[in-house]
This record gives structure tokens, C-alpha cells and sequence, in this order.
């Protein structure tokens, strides 16, 4: 695939889906207070769920804590904090994690995870990478939202998609998918190519059965097995 491709694709994504709703992205919604480790403990209520029920979840932490500190998480009894986060299910298992990042980041940043984000990108994601329950692709959130355009978090959206589109090779992993979008596209491309992805994962290039007849960027797709 080469570029003048990717930027017809990004085109003709950004045509079929004009706006963006907030409501359908726990990181848009998490980012409007510009609180990194709001933002954080958002990405981390959306792992393994969706992101309508890490939204409630969400709703239900912002209302109960008003102002989401690492503080507050950890002064809250933890049955309280499960009960608060159900929505995002594996609440337990979240739960303590949240207190196991909240302990960390007072531990090692003063309570402020802004100071990681102050370093160079690849500094700060190798940083992000050591505290509890961040993956890759948690920092990588984290960076393109609060730093702006330098990675692309690869949800697994994204990771269906690119290799259906032929950004990439079926068996690329992670990081072989972000190398592959982040040279394709420009870096001040780079939010919009992960959110536009994951619309178009989410209405038409489903998991199974893509409904690839109705696709807008069809015509562009390299996926042997693609329906028309
Ligand atoms: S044509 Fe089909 S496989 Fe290709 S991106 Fe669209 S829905 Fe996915």
C-alpha cells in the first residue's frame, strides 16, 4: 500500500464519518478536563470492555470523585471503588489496579503524571510502559492525545482492519502495525487515522461477517476474502 492509497482511504473515511461523537470515545470524553491521569484511568476502565460500558463506569467515577486524583482512588474504600466501576465488568480485578497505578504514580511522580509526559515521546512511553496495567497501546493513547502526533495506538479495531486493508501483512503484530500507519499517514493525521479506523471497524469491517458490499473505502481494500 502506498501513501497517495492511504490518503484516499483517510479521505473518503473522513467524508462517510463527518463528526465525531465524544460519547462514542472514552478517551474524547476523558481528554475535555486536559487531566492526563484522568485520561489514564479512563484507557484503563476501557480495556477489555466496551467503550459505552467504560463510559458508564467512567460517569460513575467522574460523579462520586467529582476531580479524579490518584489520591482520591486510593482514599476510596476499595468495595466502594468496585461498586463505582462495575459497569466496565472485571471490577475487582480493575479496582485493585487502579489503586496499584494511583499507589506508583504518587510513589514515583508526586501524584503527577504529567511529568512523564513532559518527557520526549519515546522517553515518556517507555515510562508509561513500566506502571501497572499499561501496555503499549494504553501509552500510546495517552501520547497521541496529550502530545499529539506521534504514535497511533493500535486498538483491536485497528489491528483487524489494517491487516484487512493491507497497511500491513495478516500475521504483523503490534508494533509492525503502528510503524507501518505512522509512516503512511502525517503525523498531524495521526488522531484522526486512529479514530476513523475504529469507526469503520466498528459499522463495517466487523470481526466477522464485514459488510464490505456497503464499505466506503471497498474499492481501495487488499482483503483477499472481501465481499462485493
Ligand atoms: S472492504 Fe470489507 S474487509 Fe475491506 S475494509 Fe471494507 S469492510 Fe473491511
Amino acid at each position: 500500500m502506498d501513501r497517495l492509497v492511504a490518503e484516499k482511504i483517510l479521505k473518503a473515511l473522513r467524508v462517510e464519518f463527518e463528526k465525531f461523537n465524544v460519547e462514542e470515545f472514552i478517551a474524547l470524553k476523558a481528554i475535555q478536563s486536559k487531566n492526563p491521569f484522568q485520561l489514564l484511568i479512563a484507557v484503563v476502565l476501557s480495556q477489555n470492555t466496551s467503550d459505552r460500558n467504560s463510559l458508564k463506569a467512567f460517569e460513575n467515577l467522574t460523579n462520586n470523585l467529582v476531580d479524579i486524583t490518584p489520591w482520591k482512588i486510593i482514599e476510596t474504600p476499595i468495595e466502594k471503588l468496585e461498586e463505582i466501576i462495575k459497569p466496565a465488568g472485571i471490577y475487582k480485578r480493575r479496582a485493585e489496579a487502579l489503586r496499584r497505578i494511583s499507589m506508583e504514580i504518587i510513589e514515583k511522580y508526586d501524584g503527577d503524571l504529567s511529568k512523564i509526559l513532559e518527557l520526549p515521546p519515546e522517553e515518556a512511553r517507555r515510562e508509561l510502559m513500566k506502571l501497572p496495567q499499561v501496555g503499549a497501546k494504553t501509552a500510546d493513547v495517552l501520547i497521541l492525545f496529550l502530545k499529539g502526533g506521534y504514535t497511533i495506538p493500535i486498538d483491536t479495531h485497528l489491528m483487524r482492519v489494517a491487516k484487512r486493508i493491507g497497511y500491513a501483512n495478516s500475521k504483523a503484530d503490534y508494533e509492525e502495525i503502528r510503524g507501518k500507519l505512522i509512516d503512511l499517514f502525517k503525523p498531524e493525521e495521526y488522531l484522526e487515522v486512529h479514530l476513523l479506523h475504529i469507526l469503520l471497524g466498528r459499522k463495517y469491517c466487523k470481526a466477522r461477517k464485514p459488510k464490505c458490499k456497503a464499505c466506503p473505502i471497498a474499492r481501495y481494500c487488499e482483503y483477499e476474502f472481501k465481499v462485493l
